[in-house]
């Protein structure tokens, strides 16, 4: 197994990608009544205009709601990609971040991909322009190219494989059966743990979520100690010394079943906080406990929320309705390459229904498979 790490150290940018500009546009909290009269105009929207509401667990919790109580769905970036492509709406409301309105659109270019806000980004987006991805392509032709869906519609059209945190572990040790050497972009912590988990080839990208980078395993360690029953769940997207210390390493899907599945009573999450709505409306009754994100070993304390997922609010899915604006658009060219790496993970994932089980570390404690 080698290791080479591309230096890539630029994460953030300016104007509309920053995160003080995100947290600027995040909606003020509504009062109930606001939230009713919303509520009300998204779902008749949504009917008249043959539209379908497509949520990740990250957003609002308003929105997750009137997503399951429209016929759409909650649910991660690789079932996401699927609902919206099998799903007979003529327009997806997606509310989450650009590549999964992105993805949206090139799995179904003759839908119309509307979002809340199109500038809801990400970091690990931000951090791989398509430009220098290509030169870092073009450096390894021997490699086949495989990126995580947090990317640009152009960078998936230089990729010979998308995946998911759902099944990356799965689809990597396939190409390694394969006897394929493998360039990874663009995290480096979900690519370092797959890299360990698999023993592939792998080169692997620099870069991060703002979010789960900010878990801090010192402080995880003390917490366990304080809740020595608890399960805890952790994102691959996080540091080693956090998925060191995980009972169960998955995606958001299969970190949600552990909890809804498993027999302990506390479960400590290292994830987006707002996963939490959905953990207490399907698993009423556990304790869900946030991993820390500060402490002695913190340089600053993160509220564990994605400020581009925050963007997202009823007004912003009123208004694209209403008016139209927030469509994603793809360059046809461009979508037409891109959509193989996507529609090869989907085929692969349809043809191994059990890669998509979730990583148990050590004691198993009534977790079946996601
Ligand atoms: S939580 Fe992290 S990976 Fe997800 S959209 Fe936000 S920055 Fe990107």
């Amino acid at each position: 197994m080698s290791e080479v790490q591309f230096d890539y150290t630029r994460q953030d940018a300016s104007g509309a990608s920053c995160t003080a500009h995100a947290w600027a546009k995040v909606p003020a909290p509504l009062t109930p009544a606001q939230r009713d009269d919303l509520k009300q105009r998204a779902a008749a929207l949504l009917k008249a205009r043959n539209a379908v509401l497509v949520a990740h667990y990250y957003v609002d919790g308003d929105l997750q709601d009137l997503a399951l109580e429209t016929g759409g769905c909650v649910a991660d970036s690789l079932e996401m990609a699927r609902f919206g492509r099998d799903h007979a709406a003529q327009t997806l409301v997606v509310a989450g971040v650009r590549f999964m309105g992105e993805s949206a659109k090139i799995l179904s270019p003759g839908k119309t991909v509307l979002m809340p806000d199109l500038d809801a980004t990400c970091s690990l987006d931000l951090g791989c322009p398509p430009e220098d991805f290509a030169a870092f392509c073009d450096a390894h032709p021997d490699r086949q190219v495989v990126v995580y869906a947090n990317t640009s519609a152009a960078v998936k059209a230089r990729a010979d494989w998308m995946v998911t945190s759902s099944c990356a572990l799965a689809i990597v040790r396939h190409l390694k059966e394969q006897g394929q050497k493998i360039l990874w972009a663009p995290d480096r912590h979900l690519g370092r743990y797959i890299q360990e988990e698999t023993g592939a080839d792998m080169l692997l990208w620099n870069g991060a979520c703002i979010v789960h980078d900010e878990f801090k395993g010192v402080e995880l360690e003390l917490l366990k100690a304080q809740h020595p029953e608890a399960m805890v769940l952790v994102h691959p997207e996080s540091p080693r010394s956090v998925v060191q210390l995980a009972d169960v390493v998955g995606s958001t899907s299969q970190m949600l079943n552990a909890v809804i599945h498993g027999s302990a009573k506390e479960y400590i999450v290292a994830t987006d906080n707002l996963i939490m709505h959905r953990m207490r409306q399907l698993a009423p009754g556990k304790v869900l406990i946030e991993a820390p994100t500060a402490g002695n070993s913190a340089t600053c304390k993160s509220c564990a929320h994605c400020p581009w997922m925050a963007m997202n609010g009823l007004q912003g899915v009123v208004d694209c309705l209403e008016r139209g604006v927030g469509e994603i658009h793809v360059d046809a060219a461009t979508g037409e390459q891109a959509v193989h790496c996507i529609t090869r993970m989907l085929d692969f994932v349809a043809a191994h229904p059990s890669a998509l089980a979730p990583k148990v570390q050590g004691m198993v404690r009534g977790i079946g498979a996601a």
